[in-house]
C-alpha cells in the first residue's frame, strides 16, 4: 500500500501551540494528529505569523514555534513524523506514522535576506510562502503592490537548491508572474480557487492555472468559503475542483483546506469530513484516477520531485 492516498495542503493549526500544549487532541479545531492520522496521509501544516503585528519579533517566534512543533511531532512518533526527505515517500505499509510537512506562510521569519533560512531547513521546514497578503522583503502579497524583489529571487534559487517546496498562495498578480516567469521551479499555490468559478484576489484565473500547470506545479483547491463563493459547500468544492481538472488535469489539482486558518462550511467542517469529498467526487462522475490525483497523488508526485534526497546529502 503506497504510504500516501490522502493529502492536504493547507492548515493553520499549528497556531494551537500558542495556546495549547500539544497538537495530539484539540477540542474546537478543525484537526489534530489524531484525526490527521485517521483521514489523512499527508498534512502540511504552516506557521503563520502576521508580519503586521509581530514585525522584528516575527523570526524569534517563529523559531521558538517551529522547534515546539518538531518537539511536540517527536512526542507522538507513533501517530505523526516530519516529512523531510523524498525517501520517506517510497515507503509504503499501513502501520507508518502519518506524514506531516511543515513550513512558513510568509517569509518575513527568514530575516530580511534569507539570513534564518539554513537554520529552519536543519529545523525540518520544508515548504515556505513568499508572502502573505503584504508586500515584504522577498515578495508583494495580494493587498500590495510589486513583485519579487532581489532577495525574493535569491530566496526563490535558495529553495531550489535545498529542496524546499516554494508557495505562490497569497501572491499579487505581478510576484505570480515573476515567479512563473523564471521557469525553473515547479511550486504549490497552496490554498486558492478558480477565478473563472469566482472572482477573488486570493483565487488563480485561467493563464495562472496553466502557467503553474506547464511549470508541473500543483493548486490546493481551499475551502474558504469568499473564494469559493456561492453555498461555499460541498458541491460548490467540487465545481471548482471539477473546473480546474478540465482546464489543467488532475495531476495538478490538490486540496488545500486551510482548516483552522477559516471558517469552513458545515459540510466541510474538518478533516473527517475529506471522505465526503472523495465520495461526492466519484458520484458526479470524475473517473478514479482523477479523484486519486486530487486527493493526494498530485502532491506526492509534486514533492518527491522537489523534495532533497537523505541519500544525497549521506
Ligand atoms: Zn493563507
Amino acid at each position: 500500500m503506497p504510504r500516501v492516498l490522502r493529502a492536504d495542503c493547507h492548515a493553520d493549526t499549528a497556531l494551537w501551540l500558542l495556546e495549547q500544549p500539544s497538537l495530539v487532541e484539540l477540542s474546537g479545531s478543525h484537526q489534530d494528529y489524531r484525526r490527521i492520522s485517521e483521514y489523512l496521509d499527508l498534512a502540511f501544516l504552516a506557521i503563520f505569523l502576521d508580519e503586521a503585528e509581530y514585525e522584528h519579533e516575527l523570526p524569534r517566534l517563529f523559531a521558538r514555534l517551529l522547534l515546539m512543533l518538531k518537539a511536540d511531532i517527536a512526542a507522538h512518533a507513533d501517530l505523526v513524523e516530519p516529512l523531510l526527505w523524498r525517501e520517506q515517500l517510497e515507503q509504503s505499509g499501513a502501520d507508518l506514522p502519518k506524514l506531516l510537512l511543515l513550513g512558513a506562510e510568509g517569509a518575513s521569519c527568514l530575516g530580511a535576506d534569507c539570513q534564518h533560512l539554513e537554520t529552519y531547513f536543519q529545523a525540518g521546514l520544508r515548504f515556505i510562502g513568499l508572502t502573505w497578503n503584504y508586500a515584504n522583503a522577498y515578495a508583494g502579497g495580494c493587498g500590495g503592490a510589486g513583485g519579487l524583489t532581489e532577495a525574493g529571487r535569491r530566496l526563490v534559487d535558495l529553495c531550489n537548491a535545498k529542496g524546499l517546496l516554494l508557495d505562490g498562495a497569497h501572491l499579487n498578480e505581478a510576484s505570480f508572474w515573476d515567479l512563473a516567469e523564471l521557469r525553473q521551479y515547479p511550486f504549490i499555490v497552496s490554498h486558492t480557487c478558480c477565478a473563472a468559478l469566482q472572482p477573488h484576489r486570493r483565487n488563480l484565473d485561467d493563464s495562472q492555472m496553466l502557467a503553474l500547470a506547464e511549470l508541473d506545479g500543483v493548486m490546493g483547491i481551499t475551502f474558504v468559503p469568499d473564494f469559493l463563493g456561492a453555498a461555499g459547500d460541498l458541491r460548490r468544492l467540487c465545481e471548482h475542483i471539477e473546473y480546474a481538472v478540465a482546464l489543467i488535469g488532475s495531476c495538478h489539482v490538490a486540496l488545500g483546506s486551510d482548516f483552522d486558518g477559516c471558517e469552513p462550511h458545515a459540510e466541510l467542517s474538518g478533516v473527517q469530513t475529506l471522505p465526503r469529498v472523495y465520495t461526492e467526487l466519484c458520484r458526479r462522475g470524475m473517473n478514479a484516477a482523477d479523484v486519486d490525483n486530487v486527493m493526494g497523488n498530485s502532491v506526492v508526485r509534486l514533492l518527491a520531485r522537489v523534495l532533497p534526497s537523505r541519500a544525497r546529502l549521506d
